[in-house]
């Protein structure tokens, strides 16, 4: 029966596209010239859009072969090359979304994230500094250097104390990148712990103060139903 028919699993991935888990069908293969490395056009089950699925590490020999037909391809590809290292591509982007951004900073915060996944490690942690910067600037500190505009954002109570310090070990790490000192190397690892940072500045930026403003109208809510019952009561 065609509907038991088994899948890999390699062929399910996160879609880039429609952000679902989904499996992809392949349509077309081919094994480059050396033999090690293929690719195989898929379509995600669900949106239908083109994922590239790249194996590297291939133990067949056979090479410049071509597959136009899916299950050929996952059943020669896949199942025979138990041992090689898939990629998708293009990835699906953890974009970091954090709600209540306004859309500039947003973009900044989704390229910082962007970036990281692509290996773009020194623009992904240059733009995380900017999007904290560019947060400054959104609540109205505009003068001087990052040092003095995130002091800035704790006296006025944008941040609190353990937020401000960690807001300065981006903009430490940041400078580095700003000031030309890029002699040691940025690692996966480093831009990630950044952005990892620089979710919880954002979050305390726009969505503490969003998510008290939403629980506070609730509460305000509540009130006036309960005078309006209280009215109609009496
Ligand atoms: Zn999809």
């Amino acid at each position: 029966m065609p509907n038991e028919r088994e899948q890999p699993v390699m062929m399910t991935t996160e879609c880039p596209f429609c952000r679902k888990h989904a499996h992809m069908t392949a349509k077309w293969g081919y094994v480059n010239s050396d033999a090690n490395r293929s690719s195989i056009a898929t379509t995600c089950d669900i949106c239908g859009r083109i994922v590239v699925c790249v194996g590297t590490g291939m133990k067949q020999t056979y090479s410049g072969d071509q597959y136009s037909e899916g299950s050929a391809i996952a059943d020669s590809l896949v199942k025979n090359n138990p041992d090689a290292k898939w990629s998708w591509y293009p990835a699906a982007v953890d974009e970091g979304s954090v709600d209540h951004l306004p859309t500039h900073i947003d973009k900044a915060v989704r390229e910082a994230h962007r970036n990281c996944s692509h290996g773009n490690y020194m623009s992904s942690i240059l733009m995380s500094r900017t999007s904290i910067e560019a947060a400054a600037k959104d609540n109205g500190i505009e003068k001087g250097q990052l040092f003095g505009k995130i002091n800035d954002m704790k006296d006025q109570g944008l941040i609190r104390e353990d937020v401000a310090a960690v807001a300065h070990s981006v903009r430490l790490f940041g400078n580095d990148m700003a000031h030309g000192d890029i002699n040691v190397e940025v690692t996966r690892q480093d831009a990630t712990e950044v952005l990892v940072l620089l979710a919880e500045i954002m979050n305390e930026i726009y969505g503490r103060a969003a998510r008290l403003e939403s629980i506070k109208g609730r509460i305000e809510e509540r009130k006036t139903q309960a005078q309006a019952l209280k009215d109609a009561g009496s």
